[in-house]
């Protein structure tokens, strides 16, 4: 059954590709699938529209708070439909338009603040931040609206335009967004476009793009960074992790257990900074691995839309062989699969939540970001082995320390090479806090105050004191 949402796109030809509902398989809508030839009128609109949005920030932000109003007032839909394409619980699609919505009252109430510079020279210097221009945002599928809003709330407040690609699995949601958004904003400052590759490739290399803000691979993340090179754009890019959870010796095991697993399995595991893979003292790691287990053989999954879900499907088809191959190669290698280990046999993209013991140290399952219901633990004999582990990788997004002494476990956490860490949780964000990845897993600050400005930059103007003429 088709979803009806306009589809007046300025120069669009006419082709559309099929959207595909994760919980049963078979595609369920379509969408344009616009072609890079398109993207200099899209461009062209966003930097005229820039030249006037760019010119007054009380009037942004009242459009932005008249934006998140409008996407509250849109959640039913947009969450229904979130689910319908994404795979998530519901109740976890409203939470991502909560969020969404957050996101835009945020930054609508954050304004840049002029500097003064005194060193001592006889001039006045002041440090004022322009905006860029049009900046284009490339998402993926796992958090459509909530990684969409986190581009889009800074770059729009600090003054510029966007052009926003969602993931070609997750178009239908975004783009009711932008035409939620679009009734409370001026025309063109937020353009949504949908289409397949190479339109992120040909969006990122565009001449008139001036800052391209990414979230996904880290493959793709250096792809990116290659095509905004040809124009000098600024990058900023949010990559993939492999989070360790590092139990230490006094953990009270069941206290934490349902953290723990939650800090893994939320939205299926599809989360960036998802607990993936857990550290545990030789000692207590068979009562960790049973304690998750439990979890993972009990929890409801099933379809989004039902409301006794607590987990969906995978996303996609190439994400689901992905997971079923870090999963048998794992098994194959010598780990022991204490809950699921395989695909559910039922129509659609569900994978039993599955908790690996003893998984080899090198196999794909601990070493790559699989991005599923997976989960290994791993026994330590000392802590030095442990953070050395878990610092083992090319990621560095987020990390956790788990016991009851919570000195020793920040100094642990202090250890960690990553952007975030936490004591007894794992991926609690505020708004307010910088967002940056460690070494692989990203290249720029997004997050607060840091996210605003890293949409601005700065001009400096200088003059003599007025003693000095
Ligand atoms: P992906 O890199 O395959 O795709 C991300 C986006 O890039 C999609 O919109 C895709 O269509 C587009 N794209 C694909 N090829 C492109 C190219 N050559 N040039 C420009 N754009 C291109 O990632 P995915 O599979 O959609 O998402 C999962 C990944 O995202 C995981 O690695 C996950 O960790 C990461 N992620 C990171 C964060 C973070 O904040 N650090 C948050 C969420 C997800």
């Amino acid at each position: 059954m088709a979803t009806s949402r306009p589809d007046r796109l300025p120069g669009h030809r006419g082709e559309r590709f099929a959207v595909v509902d994760p919980a049963t398989g078979e595609a369920f809508d379509d969408v344009p699938d616009q072609r890079p030839d398109e993207l200099d009128a899209v461009v062209g609109r966003a930097h005229r529209a820039w030249l006037d949005w760019r010119a007054d920030p009380v009037a942004r932000t009242f459009a932005l708070h008249a934006a998140a109003d409008a996407v509250q007032a849109a959640g039913d839909a947009l969450a229904r439909l979130l689910t319908r394409e994404q795979g998530k619980p519901l109740a976890e699609s409203f939470a991502e338009i909560d969020r969404t919505a957050a996101r835009l009252r945020y930054f609508a109430e954050l304004t840049p603040v002029p500097q003064s510079i005194a060193d001592g020279r006889p001039v006045h210097s002041e440090i004022r931040w322009r905006p860029l221009g049009p900046v284009a945002a490339i998402v993926p599928w796992n958090f459509p609206l909530q990684l969409a809003a986190a581009k889009f709330a800074p770059a729009l407040a600090a003054g510029n335009t966007m052009v926003l690609k969602p993931s070609p699995f997750t178009p239908l949601a975004t783009r009711l967004l932008g035409s939620v958004l679009a009734a409370a904003l001026p025309e063109n400052v937020l353009t949504v476009i949908t289409g397949r590759e190479p339109l992120g490739a040909r969006l990122a290399s565009h001449p008139g793009v001036r800052h391209v803000t990414f979230t996904g691979s880290v493959a793709t993340g250096r792809a990116v960074a290659e095509g905004a090179a040809a124009s000098l754009a600024r990058v900023t890019l949010e990559l993939g992790g492999n989070d360790a959870a590092i139990l230490l010796e006094d953990v009270e095991v069941e206290r934490i257990a349902d953290r723990l697993f939650w800090a893994a399995f939320r939205n299926c595991g599809q989360v960036c900074m998802a607990v993936k893979r857990v550290y545990a003292p030789a000692r207590l790691c068979a009562e960790v691995a049973e304690a998750l287990a439990q979890r993972a053989r009990t929890v409801v999954v099933g379809p989004g839309l039902d409301p006794d879900s607590r987990l969906g499907p995978v996303n996609n088809a190439p994400q689901l062989a992905r997971v079923e191959r870090c999963t048998a190669q794992a098994l194959a290698d010598g780990a022991r699969a204490v809950a699921g280990g395989h695909r559910l046999d039922r129509p659609g993209y569900f994978f039993a939540p599955t908790i690996l013991a003893d998984a080899p140290p090198t196999s794909a399952v601990v070493t790559e970001e699989q991005f599923g219901p997976v989960l290994p633990v791993l026994a330590y004999r000392s802590v030095d082995e442990a953070v050395e582990a878990a610092n083992g990788t090319g990621f560095g997004l987020g990390g956790s320390v788990w016991g009851t002494d919570l000195d020793r476990a920040e100094a642990v956490a202090d250890r960690l090479e990553c952007g975030t860490a936490w004591i007894n949780h794992h991926a609690e964000l505020s708004l307010a806090q910088p967002f940056a990845g460690a070494k692989d897993s990203g290249v720029g600050v997004a997050g607060g105050p840091w996210g605003l400005y890293g949409n601005l930059r700065p001009f400096v103007v200088h003059r003599p004191r007025k003693d000095r003429g």
